[in-house]
């Protein structure tokens, strides 16, 4: 999983749910799955576990959240001979459902009953109350569990072979974990058969419904990569998967073990909880990237692609057997993400990123938040960016060809099965023949973030990155004001290679006029986009040099210029808000909402239109749009004093959003909104 905002991810088994594999194995699930009333939640389904008992028992159970169970029969699966069902004792509780017989150590069984939910979390349904929105419905089992729409298990060291087949609409399209084996159409509804072959953990059962077309591509293997999109949003396709198949193609070179799954699915939802989900063979992610080729300058989904990707290796095939291990999914998922950027942007990128990751570890150690590797409790900056570096140490430390033969017999051991962080030292101490007992407690075990040694390994391997550091350093160290040493700080980098990831706003904000005006007369994207978001002030002769940036292909510059411009120079306000008409942005209208504001409070731009500017980004605060779209409407309108009626409305809907970011800014606005 990957969060668009960092926070701390725990990961909770429940600690009664995982004793019971040690006296029961389940083996594999099929379920119809049939939905009632979709403004009601309603999920009914048809279920058969099979399972196998380890250990003389009197009863077993399946978790399931407030869910009611009817037709409930066992089948005893005695040599080959499959004997008749027969009905059971079994009671059920808001978390779980229990089945009591004499389960005998060796046996086999066979699990059959309905359910039916209206599950309150970890299945999404959008906008099937409003007339012209998305109309959705998809799932989220990690960190919700799926046990909240479908009898699962909780308890991730348990893997399940899973079959589902969904009944829905015909006019949508089902996705699934696995193959798409038969789609049986009638007049009203399809059904769709997936197919899984290997078994996996029940948080990463996932299902994604929707209006949907989709590209199919192979990678050099022959897997089926399969990258759905909203039929609207045909041209975006090349932007938004730019790279798919290269990622895929080097991942899979990369790791050594072939990409374990039938095929890879990648479906874009509205109102998505984070970035993404790497559930098994089908991630799921946020459909802010799906994105233009203007938008994809600012904001793409390559490092969520290549992340979820890595997953479905480092969490989907080997799963972590509690939170204390967690970084063996995100630690290594974060690391083969960079190594997959590094194979398209290139080795500076690659040491950039890692430089930028010290400089956030740091950040978190000063503050006191440095943890353990191993701490079940710790930020996700630890285990995704500690864990990267962790591996990237490890690399330099046993070399190349060791490490990636390590990894690759740890996969090959462990595939299919769960795994604690001694199981991936032993295989790279097998492998390597190193003791890596100081490595674990210096790296693994200590809460420290070794700074001073990461800054060393980065002056080492890339002389753009030492550079950079050793100027950064005289920047800090400097004894001359920020504007002086931002100056020279300037004009050495200006030969660096690495300059456009890094002249941060900081420097830029200090920079004089020759070298503003320089920077406007180039056409680096970036560094003029820092102009244009941290020069809040503009020098009248620099007028003319920044209008121009209204013309860059960068909404996020053109954003930052459009009010920075409206701002500076209200003479001019009719002309930039002339040029700008019609453009709207990401895909969070951030251009078409502030344009929309300026327009409305601008003294005598097109007086005449104001009423249908303002409904336009009132209608913006409803649900039929993205919350990324709700969240820019609401700020505007607050802003101008003018989120009443409608925009009130719909702003304490928004307070009860499962997307508990945006919940929250509702929340806080509202407060805000009473105090005013
Ligand atoms: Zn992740």
């Amino acid at each position: 999983m990957k969060n668009i905002v960092f926070f701390v991810f725990f990961c909770v088994v429940s600690t009664g749910v995982s004793q019971q594999t040690e006296y029961v194995d389940f083996k594999t699930a099929k379920a119809n799955i049939v939905f009632g009333d979709l403004k009601e939640n309603e999920v009914k389904g048809f279920v058969t576990y099979s399972f196998n008992v380890l250990k003389d028992v009197d009863s077993i159970f399946i978790d399931g959240k407030h869910m009611k169970f009817s037709n409930v029969a066992l089948n005893e699966l005695m040599q080959y001979v499959d004997t008749n069902h027969f009905n059971v004792n079994y009671k059920n509780d808001s978390n779980a459902f229990i089945v009591y017989n004499t389960f005998k150590k060796g046996e086999c069984y066979e699990l059959k009953f309905n359910y039916s939910v209206s599950p309150k979390k970890a299945i999404y349904f959008i906008d099937w109350n409003v007339e012209d929105g998305s109309k959705q419905v998809w799932t989220q089992g990690q960190g919700k569990y799926t046990s909240n729409w479908m009898p699962s298990i909780d308890d991730m060291n348990d893997k399940i072979e899973f079959d589902l087949a969904i009944a829905f609409n015909k006019d949508y399209e089902v996705v699934a974990n696995g193959n798409l084996v038969k789609k049986e159409e009638s007049k009203k509804a399809n059904i769709w058969y997936y197919d899984m072959q290997k078994p996996m953990s029940s948080y990463l059962l996932a299902m994604a419904i929707g209006k949907y077309n989709k590209k199919v591509e192979y990678s050099n293997t022959g897997i089926p990569l399969e990258m759905y999109y909203y039929p609207e949003d045909s041209l975006k396709v090349e932007p938004t998967y730019r790279y798919t198949k290269r990622i895929f193609d080097f991942l899979e070179e990369e790791i050594g073990v072939p990409y374990p799954w039938q095929n890879y699915k990648q479906v874009p939802v509205k109102d998505f909880l984070y970035a993404g989900m790497e559930n098994t063979s089908a991630t799921i992610f946020s459909d802010t990237f799906v994105v233009d080729s203007i938008a994809f300058v600012d904001k793409n989904y390559v490092n969520v692609n290549a992340h979820e990707l890595a997953h479905q290796w480092f969490g989907d095939l080997v799963t972590e057997t509690s939170g204390t291990h967690h970084w063996l999914q995100e630690g290594f998922a974060t690391y083969y993400a960079l190594l997959a950027e590094r194979e398209v942007f290139g080795e500076d990128y690659y040491y950039w990123r890692l430089y930028e990751y010290t400089k956030e570890l740091l950040e978190q150690d000063k503050a006191g938040g440095s943890t353990s590797l191993l701490d079940p409790k710790s930020s996700s900056i630890t285990f995704y960016k500690k864990g990267a570096w962790v591996l990237h140490v490890l690399r330099e430390k046993v070399g190349d060809k060791v490490f990636k033969e390590g990894v690759k017999n740890y996969l090959l051991k462990y595939q299919f099965k769960n795994v604690k962080t001694d199981d991936f030292i032993k295989e790279m101490q097998i492998t390597s023949g190193f003791d890596l007992s100081d490595f674990v407690e210096k790296w693994l075990k200590n809460d420290k973030f070794q700074n001073e040694e990461c800054l060393m390994f980065l002056k080492n391997d890339s002389e753009e990155v030492n550079e950079l550091i050793q100027l950064n350093e005289e920047l800090i160290f400097s004894s001359d004001s920020l504007k002086i040493s931002a100056n020279h700080y300037f004009e050495k980098a200006k030969s660096l290679r690495v300059k456009s990831y890094f002249l941060s706003k900081e420097v830029i904000k200090y920079l004089n006029h020759n070298s503003i005006s320089e920077v406007l007369s180039s056409k680096d994207i970036k560094h003029r986009q820092a102009i244009a978001q941290s020069v809040s002030k503009i020098p009248l002769e620099l007028k003319e040099d920044y209008e121009t940036l209204l013309d860059d292909k960068s909404y996020a510059t053109i954003e930052a210029a459009l009010f920075g411009l409206w701002n500076n120079f209200p003479k001019e306000q009719n002309t930039y808000l002339k040029k700008t008409k019609g453009v709207i942005g990401f895909n969070d209208k951030n251009i078409r909402t502030l344009w929309l504001t300026l327009a409305l409070i601008s003294d005598d731009f097109e007086p005449e239109n104001s009423e249908i500017y303002f409904k336009e980004l009132e209608s913006y605060t409803s649900s039929k749009f993205s919350f990324e779209i709700r969240q820019n409407a609401f700020s505007y309108l607050t802003w101008i004093s003018s989120c009443e009626n409608e925009c009130k409305e719909n702003l304490e809907q928004a307070s009860k959003h499962h997307n508990w970011r945006f919940s929250k800014f509702a929340k806080e606005l509202l407060k805000v909104k009473s105090k005013i």
